[in-house]
């Protein structure tokens, strides 16, 4: 096990801090400074030079990064399963946690997470910035300070967002439903099928229909074993057999999922018919999710999804690309029985999708 360490701030001192937060530090652009005319990764003990706002905070804070510091275009399962299995051994401490990541990635290690981090009843807010934390401009200190509020934010002793979210730029998303959209504007990510969780002005305003219940019926717990034997095929008119051919054969394939057209539409050319017949006769898991970002998969609306149905295509509804594929990863980790793993993949499991 690496050995993590760590920084504990305490600003409500000689009060008693109202909540305790474990902050972590796993790299992206919020984290870099200028040394020398490069940017690069600050040492997080320098937090508070870096942040001083946070000594105006009525709570505690702990900082700790993993080992490896990365611009999260490196991010992969193992790293998931190091974030889960740290926070697993530090969730009877903390009331919460913060994630401190590249937007890049964020919305898939937000949606592992969720599926990972099994009957949480704690904040797990994931945030960044499109400007390191050094430059003058930066959006890192909104995005960590407002983050930090809204982990710590309880209602009788309860907290207020039991999820795994992202908090970017005045919105708090359920992470599993949100998208990176912007690569230069502030606002970086949207949730089109869902609301967002907070809208933060003045005052930060939860939308609370829709924010997860607080339950602790089930005790919290890690799964972390993925497999991602799976890929990713996104259709496009003049798509070849050889394309389509290759990714569905390629050695240890478990899944796919199948970026369609609009409402989860796919040609109907003979070819293409039986390459995906053929693949799910050998065990091939496919999963049907729409490359637009707003609306739902409805297989059978047209005929060129009707015939998804009879061979065993499962439609995603209105998750995410980025929710589908870790999914998939997940469930693929935990299952072998490919009807269990098809009806899992149509359930919501953690809120990634309506039915
Ligand atoms: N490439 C960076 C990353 O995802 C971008 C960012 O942090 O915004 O790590």
């Amino acid at each position: 096990m690496p050995a993590y360490k760590t920084v504990k701030i305490n600003p409500a001192l000689p009060n008693r801090p109202r909540a305790s937060v474990l902050v972590i530090y796993t790299g992206g652009t919020l984290g870099m400074v200028f040394e020398k005319g490069n940017l690069v990764p600050f040492d997080f003990e320098q937090i508070l030079d870096k942040l001083p706002e946070i000594k105006r905070l009525d709570f505690e804070i702990t900082f700790t990064s993993l080992e490896e510091i990365m611009d999260s275009s490196n991010m992969r399962p193992e790293v998931w399963a190091e974030i889960a299995n740290l926070i697993q051994r530090n969730y009877a401490f903390y009331d919460s946690f913060v994630i401190l990541h590249g937007t890049d990635t964020m919305a898939y290690t937000a949606s592992a997470l969720s599926f990972m981090l099994q009957n949480l009843h704690k904040p797990v807010i994931l945030t960044g910035a499109q400007l390191p934390i050094g430059v003058a401009r930066t959006d890192a200190r909104e995005n960590i300070i407002t983050a930090l509020e809204i982990a710590a934010a309880q209602t009788d002793g309860q907290p207020l967002v039991p999820e795994v979210c992202i908090y970017f730029q005045n919105y708090l998303l359920r992470g599993n439903r949100a998208k990176k959209k912007e690569s230069s504007q502030f606002n970086a990510f949207r949730s089109e099928n869902y609301p967002a969780l907070a809208e933060v002005g003045v005052t930060i305003e939860y939308n609370r229909p829709y924010i997860a219940s607080y339950r602790t019926d089930a005790p919290f717990g890690v799964q972390a074993q993925l497999d991602a034997n799976v890929a990713i095929l996104k259709l496009f008119p003049g798509m070849t057999q050889n394309v389509v051919r290759s990714v569905l054969s390629i050695s240890g394939l478990r899944g796919v999922v199948l970026e369609t057209f609009g409402a989860g539409n796919a040609p109907t050319l003979p070819w293409f018919l039986h390459e995906l017949k053929e693949a799910t006769e050998r065990g091939i898991i496919i999963l049907n999710v729409s490359q637009c970002d707003g609306g739902r998969v409805m297989q059978g609306r047209y005929q060129t999804s009707s015939w998804f149905d009879k061979i065993g295509v499962v439609s995603g509804g209105d998750i995410t690309t980025e929710a589908a594929i870790t999914k998939m990863m997940w469930i693929l980790g935990q299952e072998t029985d490919h009807n269990l793993i098809r009806q899992r993949l149509s359930q919501p499991l953690a809120g990634e999708m309506s039915l």
